[in-house]
């Protein structure tokens, strides 16, 4: 099946377009993926934040209980005052809140923190209620405590009891049963965020890890199609310009015609190369021809006469030349005289082998050399000369009259000279010495 021709312009688009698009969206994913690994650090980095304000939450909570239990059993005001910078200085749970409230989009979430807070904030109020009884029981200034302290009015019931009374009060509240269970309470909600907290952070970097996956594979099936494209790209740079181009470089050298194929363009060039080679084939042809024959006859020129003279041994040598050929130009017109010397041309082309060559080597001088001929064929050189002569006298034509003087040097010639035109111009010049119209052998 034929295929249809490639053009580089639509190659060229295709693969811009094709590469452009792919970029576009290889870089898009590229962007998406980075801004889904942002998403996970976040992820990552609130998580940690959620828990450590919920440890904080604790811890606050723990040192509120720590401190107000160390001050019931030791009296020592510096633990309330520690109890008090936490609760108005340090202040860790509230802290822990706000970075929770911060960080926390979950409503659930974020309300069993705040009832954690809410009973923490409950217990405190024992605490401070421990902290006044002890107080009161230690006999101590009043006003060097914190005003929360000063502000609690003792039930009626409290106000009757014993120093021994109010401290063992005091001691029991933080450490009773009813205590221990407000604080598990806390513990418990806190926990229960905490596993939240995981489980919700947990959800959303799956999610967000799938959607990675997912964009993963897209790109790697991008990068598989880009390379195969690639793949394509070469095949079929290299089918319809590479190898079409490497085949016309041989053919070029060898001087032969393209083959037609490859692109559009390659084609189109191949073409137009063929028909530049034909045109210089055929110039070259004609000026070969041009250079080597007489453009008025059609024979031999001088030079191919030179040249054959020259270089073969083995050949007989006829110099003819017509008689007072000047004489038909001028009563006849230059026009005769060209027949004339046309029709010389016709005769001897007639009476000569092809192997022979036959050439114009002046105005009405020609010549024959007649290959592989030696003085045996003397006869034959003679009867030849006759049927020419005898031609030329042929005015039927309506030419008119004309006669030759023909001079002969044979290849095996007695007396040779160096070289055989110059011992046949001789024999012509004895010939035209006797009057004309005759032959001469050297
Ligand atoms: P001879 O018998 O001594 O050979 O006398 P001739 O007149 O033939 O000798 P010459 O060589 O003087 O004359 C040759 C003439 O041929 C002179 C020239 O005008 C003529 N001639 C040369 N070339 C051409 C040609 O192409 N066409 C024609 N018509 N005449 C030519
Ligand atoms: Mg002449």
């Amino acid at each position: 099946m034929k295929q249809p021709a490639v053009k580089s312009k639509q190659l060229n688009a295709f693969m811009i377009a094709t590469f452009m698009l792919l970029t576009v969206v290889l870089v898009a994913i590229s962007f998406s993926m980075s801004r889904t690994y942002r998403n996970l650090n976040e992820l990552i980095t609130k998580q940690a934040e959620l828990q450590e304000a919920a440890y904080d939450l604790q811890k606050g909570s723990d040192y509120l209980t720590e401190q107000v239990r160390l001050f019931t059993i030791t009296q020592k005001k510096a633990y309330a005052d520690n109890f008090f910078k936490e609760v108005n200085e340090t202040k860790r749970r509230d802290n822990a809140l706000i970075r929770i409230e911060e960080n926390l989009t979950n409503a659930n979430i974020r309300s069993i923190l705040e009832n954690a807070l809410e009973y923490s904030n409950e217990l405190m109020k024992t605490e401070e209620y421990a902290i006044r009884l002890v107080a009161d029981a230690i006999g101590d200034d009043l006003t060097k405590y914190d005003a929360a302290i000063q502000n609690i009015t003792l039930t009626p019931e409290d106000l009757t009891l014993t120093a021994a009374g109010k401290l063992q009060k005091g001691q029991a509240l933080v450490f009773d049963q009813d205590y221990t269970n407000q604080k598990v309470r806390i513990y418990n909600n806190i926990d229960t965020a905490l596993d939240a907290i995981l489980e919700n952070t947990g959800r959303k970097m799956q999610e967000v890890e799938n959607r990675y996956r997912v964009m993963m594979l897209l790109q790697n099936i991008l990068f598989v199609v880009t390379l195969l494209l690639a793949i394509l790209f070469i095949y079929l740079f290299t089918r319809h310009y590479v190898q079409p181009l490497l085949k016309f470089t041989k053919l070029m050298e060898k001087k032969e015609a393209l083959t037609v194929e490859g692109s559009e363009e390659l084609r189109i060039f191949a073409k137009t190369y063929n028909k530049l080679l034909e045109q210089i084939k055929t110039d070259q042809v004609e000026l070969t021809y041009e250079a080597s024959h007489d453009s008025l006859t059609g024979l031999y020129n001088r030079k191919i006469f030179d040249d054959v003279r020259t270089s073969v041994r083995d050949a007989t040598m006829l110099l003819i030349d017509i008689d007072n050929f000047k004489g038909i130009n001028d009563i006849y017109g230059h026009e005769i005289g060209d027949r004339v010397l046309q029709k010389l041309s016709k005769i001897l082309s007639d009476n000569f082998r092809h192997e022979d060559y036959v050439c114009r080597i002046g105005g009405d001088e020609f010549a024959v050399i007649m290959m592989h001929v030696s003085s045996s064929l003397k006869s034959l050189v003679e009867s030849k000369i006759k049927k020419i002569s005898a031609a030329m006298g042929d005015t039927s034509d309506g030419l008119p009259f004309n006669s030759l003087s023909i001079g002969v040097a044979f290849a095996d010639r007695e007396n040779a000279t160096e070289d055989i035109y110059v011992d046949c111009d001789k024999a012509l010049y004895a010939a035209k010495d006797a009057g004309r119209n005759t032959y001469r052998f050297y």
